[in-house]
């Protein structure tokens, strides 16, 4: 699942002449996420800065103050037995380590 906080489904969505930073955003992902998927490309994808950076790109922030940028990113893994979930918050993804949780699965769920 993708979600680059883009508004296309519903009625109503802005179209790309109205909205190109989401149509841009969201077409950057898939293309930087096509074929295999794992884990080192999906953190990549998300601190990618083309049409950027700023608010073209999946990772966003500016040069100038007031200018959009990425406050939260998340990556969730599910396993059979744990569910990780990587993330950055207040942080630009391309900056830094990522931080991890681990949650075990009861035995018994
Ligand atoms: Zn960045």
């Amino acid at each position: 699942m993708l979600r680059t906080n883009s508004f296309r489904i519903l009625k109503g969505a802005p179209d790309r002449k109205n909205d190109p930073s989401s149509h841009l955003r969201h077409e950057r992902i898939k293309e930087l996420l096509s074929g295999k998927i794992y884990l080192a490309k999906i953190k990549a994808a998300l601190a990618d800065h083309e049409n950027g950076p700023g608010e073209n790109s999946i990772c966003r922030h500016g040069r100038k103050k007031g200018e959009y940028k990425t406050q939260y990113s998340a990556i969730t893994e599910i396993t059979e037995k744990k569910i990780t979930v990587y993330y950055f918050a207040n942080k630009k993804p391309c900056e830094g380590e990522w931080e991890r949780i681990e949650i075990q699965k009861a035995a018994n769920l």
